[in-house]
């Protein structure tokens, strides 16, 4: 469908509303959204200033408070409502996602299937996670040990355009559940998404300032934000990750980078050629392969890897690019003419250096301003800008490779290590060459939705791909501060008056040796 029959504004009355989510305490310029689908403008928000961030935060607090008093059982009760608010207010959330950020109506539903597991998730396995746990004491018996977590306060998140709603939620659902309050720094090219999905919280039932969306350029608001929150969860590329980083270090706060990647799949000669095919093919252009967990490389083994190209490039050009705002068309936009200017630099330099480009390779301006075919490179040298930087876009090189330990050698050739993913009809190989790849995850016969969906399994990144994970128990622990209580029984711990301090070690000493062994015996619980 051609971009121009697409509508781009929101309904001035949806604009203006949601305008009024953004704190700023005075008039601020307006920041101009436009959808990628046309170029038109979708609408503005503030562009906030550090005294907008100052307020955003002393408010968060304010309300932090009481909503950390709350029961942990009523506050993952707003999570499973906000689940519902999502699921039944799908296609609004479906358009919006789509006109802000381009995408094919599939991309968008994994967002909002994302924020939903990931709700559902935190409200059934969160307050287990951070609730009191009784731990080995020093001394069975004499001392009890409890481990205890507490809200860290107010977190700041700062997040990228590429899922702009469940990157604006999904993080921030267990900070919430924790007992903090947050505030958001969404995307420029994106806040209505996060401004929405926040309106829903509170229908949900979370105190209508205990998040707050600051809109704006990163580079005023961030220091502002990240020297007075308690915690940051940065999500975005490499090169911010590391002022974001820098900052956190200056003012001592605790952070969680979620990064880029130069994700490698690995297909094996013994791959079922038609699941690595259509998996691959997918896990490279999902959301126009500007998906932090895509695939960038494809190495095959040199006995399928003919075969394999002919089935990829097939495969490839039965895509629909297209701008609909319904279940149409396979591939969706770019997200800006940045985006678009560094697809056509990789292929440019590619070409230049002697790649072949099988299929793609070019802008298609007929269907919007800012989309690009989904492009297959060959014969890609290791040094071309393709081959080593991320491209964050439908590009992806194929490469033979002459055995198992080669490929996994090529996919660990990287910085990065944030993703990557193992073709094979021999799982338990699949799963062993899975543990030699260095990155944060790893899929095995699947591109990423399996790992992305479970939840329960942390996902992040190694090396520059990122610090800290996201899901899981630890998903929701860094969000807190841990207490110990220990409580002695008996006598406490202190050389007994009038015993000789060499006697006392002596005692300390031999007490240690007893306990040892008694530890290896049999795993002691002190409690
Ligand atoms: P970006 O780094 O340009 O921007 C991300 C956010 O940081 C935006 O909100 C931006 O305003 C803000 N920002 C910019 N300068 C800042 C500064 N000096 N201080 C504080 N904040 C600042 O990234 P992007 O282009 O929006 O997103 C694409 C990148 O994000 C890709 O590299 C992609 O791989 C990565 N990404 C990673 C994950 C993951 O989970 N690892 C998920 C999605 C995207």
């Amino acid at each position: 469908m051609p971009a121009s029959n697409v509508s781009s504004s929101l309904p001035e009355r949806t604009r203006t509303r949601l305008q009024g989510g953004v704190t700023h305490v005075a008039d601020r310029d307006p920041l101009t959204v436009r959808s990628p689908f046309t170029g038109e403008e979708m609408g503005t928000v503030p562009a906030c200033q550090p005294a907008d961030v100052t307020e955003a935060v002393r408010t968060a607090q304010a309300a932090q408070s009481d909503w950390s008093e709350r029961p942990i059982e009523e506050r993952a009760a707003v999570l499973q409502r906000f689940a519902d608010e999502v699921l039944d207010h799908r296609e609004e959330l479906l358009d919006i996602v789509q006109l802000e950020a381009g995408k094919a109506r599939l991309d968008a539903h994994v967002e909002l299937l994302d924020i939903v597991l990931n709700a559902d998730y935190y409200a059934r396995e969160g307050p287990n996670h951070v609730a009191p746990t009784r731990r080995d004491g020093g001394f069975p018996l004499l001392t009890k040990a409890v481990e205890h977590h507490d809200p860290v306060g107010v977190v700041g998140l700062i997040e990228p355009w590429n899922y702009p709603l469940t990157l604006a939620i999904s993080d921030m659902l267990p900070a919430l559940l924790a007992g903090n309050g947050a505030v958001l720094k969404p995307a420029e090219a994106t806040p209505f998404c996060a401004l929405r999905a926040v309106e829903l919280l509170v229908d949900a039932g979370a105190p209508e300032d205990l998040v707050q969306v600051v809109t704006g350029h990163g580079a005023t608001l961030g220091e502002p934000l990240i020297s007075s929150v308690d915690y940051v969860t940065f999500t975005g590329s490499t090169e911010t990750g590391r002022t974001v980083a820098s900052l956190a270090g200056e003012h001592l706060v605790d952070a969680s980078m979620e990064l880029g990647g130069k994700n490698a799949a690995v297909v094996l000669d013994d791959a079922d050629l038609s699941q690595a095919v259509t998996g691959t093919v997918h896990g490279s252009y999902a959301n126009a392969g500007q998906l932090c967990i895509s695939f960038e490389r494809i190495f095959v083994h040199e006995a399928v890897y003919d075969q394999f190209v002919d089935r990829f490039v097939d495969a490839t050009e039965t895509l629909d690019l297209g701008a609909s705002l319904k279940f149409g068309p396979d591939v969706g936009s770019l997200i800006g003419q940045h985006q678009l200017d560094t697809v056509e630099d990789h292929v440019a330099d590619a070409r230049e250096r002697g790649a072949t480009v099988e299929t793609g390779g070019r802008r298609r301006e007929e269907v919007g301003p800012l989309f690009y075919e989904p492009t297959v490179l060959t014969d890609l040298p290791d040094d071309a800008t393709a081959a080593c930087e991320e491209t964050f876009g439908p590009v992806v090189s194929i490469t033979p490779v002459a055995d198992a330990d080669e490929a996994v050698a090529r996919a660990n050739d990287t910085d990065y290590g944030l993703h990557a993913s193992v073709w094979t009809e021999d799982t338990d190989r699949g799963e062993a060459l899975a543990r030699r790849i260095e990155a944060g995850s790893v899929c095995v016969n699947d591109a990423y939705l399996g790992m992305w969906a479970s939840t329960d399994a942390p996902m992040g990144g190694v090396g520059d791909s990122g610090i800290g994970r996201r899901h899981g128990p630890h998903g929701i622990q860094k969000y807190t501060e841990s207490q110990t209580v220990t409580t002695q029984r008996l006598h406490p711990l202190v050389p007994v008056e009038g015993l000789p301090n060499r006697v006392a070690a002596a005692g300390a000493t031999l007490s240690i040796r007893a306990l040892r062994r008694l530890r290896r015996l049999s795993p002691l619980d002190g409690r």
